[in-house]
């Protein structure tokens, strides 16, 4: 594998941080150095950052790999390092958490008010006889005792299995029944641009017939929707959390208690149930959120929206910001109710000053033009991250144009529910930034980009991007599935952890995801990565987004298929031209006659994920004109029928 890509090998200009920002970072500026001499002592010194019941002796044990344990001898509860120790410092009076419900109520919680709540849920469970190991159902939208469900599992050594709020009966089903769940915490329902979802009539038909192991479902009140109560199993929350103590002891459990089970997006197949432990995990999200968001927890407003249904709100929601004592905002609606501006009108609202959010949201505001954010007071902003799918240089440049006014740091964060915690992202104080790149390993992290044989790839070479040192937040694997989990991640370089991902480094060195191996696509002998012709065609005036397949191809054996979205800010200009002979021409100028596309579709939307990721194994296959595969996590079913049909009427 020798293919080359050209800008990787290009002067690329960066961005450096501006000096004002680097005087009031918090920052160690040695923690690489000091990483690198000697990596274990430097997750050690970390991880002491968190309180311990009991300090720990040792610090990695890898004697059982791929299954690692950090920091097995000491004791910790992960409730306590996210609530208690703030309090015993004399913060609970900061906020913890302004919350903001998509009918536009408010609530404000401090850390005192939010570890109250939590140590009433953590004797409810108990009265229910929920124990340490037991697994916790979390089926919920984005409310406040969405996060002191999680942590008063957390709290008495409970395993919390969050199920994304959006997910079908039968998802629900198979997760509770994949980990035997005893609880499942939900809501009546949910509100969603401005309609009722009955999240607690989807649970009864998961436990219809299934889910035996659950012996109660707790249900938080918050749309008043209508809902059946089948007496003996189920319980309102309120009434119950109101007969129980604010009094609660955090107990210590072992740092390799298991903390939750996750399934992953579903992008490129059936999701794989990840397991995460406490002490390495907390270690590790925590010293991300820190040091990659540049934290200064008196001051920050931070706001991350992604659904705490997935590995970002898990980590950078939930425990790294509480871990650190930061105050942030929580919004439980869409980001388009009642209109585009909503998210703005919350930056501005909160004065948010760390926005974390995916390039699917910054492309869809790409596509409706700058115009909506602009209308609104954003300098509060003072760091933008990015995470989920690779970010083209073109959506980096206009969010930190756009949303961030051309004056505050982006960082591309690239990690995976398996990793726990960001692998891969710049530190905003002390790099210079590339957009589009997600730049360089944590401190701590060490990676290779390799090819097939799994030797390290030349500047300018398409590889494999590996793992080769084992990291605290690491999964332990698939939940209930050895095999599998090392079979996935740990077979094709043994000893090292393959995560699907495909990648190159530049001239500096710095790395640059190009997308999933399974997505790359062979033209001619040209091996091509999707980032590269949709970051071209992304490029172009027209264009908000973009997805690129491999068809099947007679001549050539695959042939690029394009599927874009057009800007609706450019209609005038794109109705005066040929848009498809446009592309296609700009993408042979710009990358190579060879990539230029077979076809270029025009779309009204690209298939996603429920986590906003563009699913492009279904675009595959109609583009091969075959029955369409799996969608059983794709958010929107119209969206692939429409694309199909357009296809056949030869759009
Ligand atoms: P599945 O594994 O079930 O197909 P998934 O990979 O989409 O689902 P997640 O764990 O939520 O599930 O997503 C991790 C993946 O998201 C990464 O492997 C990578 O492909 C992509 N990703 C996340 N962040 C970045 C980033 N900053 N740059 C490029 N890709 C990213
Ligand atoms: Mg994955």
């Amino acid at each position: 594998m020798s293919d080359k890509i050209d800008y990787l090998l290009e002067d690329i200009e960066t961005i450096t941080p501006s000096p004002e920002f680097v005087a009031a970072s918090p920052v160690p500026t040695d923690l690489d150095e000091r990483a690198k001499a000697d990596r274990l002592g430097f997750w050690a010194e970390q991880a002491r950052d968190l309180h311990w019941h009991t300090p720990f002796t040792q610090v990695l044990d890898w004697s059982d790999a791929p299954i690692a344990k950090w920091f097995d001898d000491g004791e910790l509860n992960a409730s306590y390092n996210c609530l208690d120790r703030h309090v015993l410092a004399g913060n609970g009076d900061r906020v913890a958490i302004h919350w903001e419900g998509e009918p536009g109520d408010t609530r404000t919680i401090t850390y005192a008010e939010l570890l109250g709540e939590v140590k009433r849920a953590a004797n409810l469970y108990e009265s229910l006889g929920v124990t340490a190991g037991d697994v916790v159902a979390i089926y919920m939208p984005m409310l406040p005792e969405t996060i002191v469900a999680i942590l008063a599992a957390a709290r008495i050594g409970a395993v919390h299995s969050v199920i994304f709020g959006g997910f079908s009966a039968d998802s629900i089903r198979q997760r509770v029944e994949d980990a035997n769940a005893k609880l499942v915490v939900t809501t009546d329902g949910s509100f969603r641009r401005g309609k009722v979802l009955p999240l607690k009539d989807t649970v009864d038909a998961a436990l219809d017939g299934g889910g035996a192991s659950v012996e109660h479902v707790l249900v938080v009140q918050r749309a008043k929707n209508d809902v059946s109560i089948t007496e003996g199993r189920d319980l309102w929350w309120h009434d119950e959390i109101a007969q129980v103590s604010d009094e609660h002891v955090a107990k210590a459990f072992p740092a390799e208690q298991p903390l939750f089970i996750l399934y992953t997006s579903g992008t490129t197949g059936k999701p794989k149930g990840l397991l995460h432990t406490t002490g390495g995990y907390l270690t590790q999200a925590s010293f991300t959120h820190r040091t990659l968001f540049d934290l200064q927890p008196e001051t920050d407003v931070y706001w991350c929206t992604a659904d705490v249904g997935w590995v970002t709100g898990h980590s950078y929601l939930v425990y790294g910001p509480l871990a650190n004592g930061a105050t942030q905002l929580m919004y439980e609606g869409a980001h388009d109710f009642p209109d585009l501006g909503r998210w703005f009108e919350l930056i501005q609202k909160y004065g948010v000053t760390i926005l974390y959010t995916a390039p699917t949201a910054i492309r869809s505001y790409m596509k409706t033009g700058r115009k909506i954010p602009e209308a609104y007071d954003l300098t509060s902003i003072r760091l933008l991250g990015s995470v989920g799918e690779p970010i083209n240089p073109e959506a980096w440049e206009w969010y930190r144009e756009v949303i961030g006014g051309n004056r505050v740091p982006v960082v591309d964060t690239w990690w995976q529910t398996e990793t726990g915690a960001v692998m891969i992202s710049a530190i905003p104080s002390q790099t210079s930034l590339k957009p589009g790149a997600a730049q360089k390993p944590v401190p701590g992290i060490v990676v290779s980009v390799v090819d097939e044989q799994g030797n390290r790839v030349d500047p300018g070479e398409m590889g494999l991007l590996t793992i080769t040192e084992p990291w605290p937040a690491m999964a332990r694997g698939i939940y209930g599935d050895r095999e599998r989990y090392v079979e996935t991640y740990w077979s094709q370089f043994p000893g090292r952890y393959f995560a699907g991902d495909g990648a190159g480094v530049d001239k500096d060195g710095d790395l640059w995801l190009l997308g999933r191996v399974d997505d790359v696509m062979n033209v001619s002998g040209h091996r091509l990565s999707t980032m590269e012709i949709e970051s071209s065609l992304v490029d172009h005036p027209f264009v908000a987004e973009a997805a690129v397949v491999g068809a099947t191809d007679e001549t050539t054996g695959q042939a690029v298929v394009a599927f874009v979205v057009l800007k609706q800010s450019q209609a005038d200009k794109i109705a005066a031209t040929d848009p498809v002979s446009d592309l296609r021409s700009h993408v042979a100028k710009d990358i190579g006659s060879f990539a230029r596309p077979r076809e270029v579709h025009i779309v009204d939307e690209l298939p996603k994920t429920r986590s906003g990721k563009i699913m492009r194994r279904l675009l595959r296959d109609v583009a091969d004109g075959k029955a369409v595969g799996d969608t059983t996590t794709l958010t929107d079913s119209a969206v692939m029928s429409a694309i199909s049909s357009g296809m056949a009427q030869g759009s």
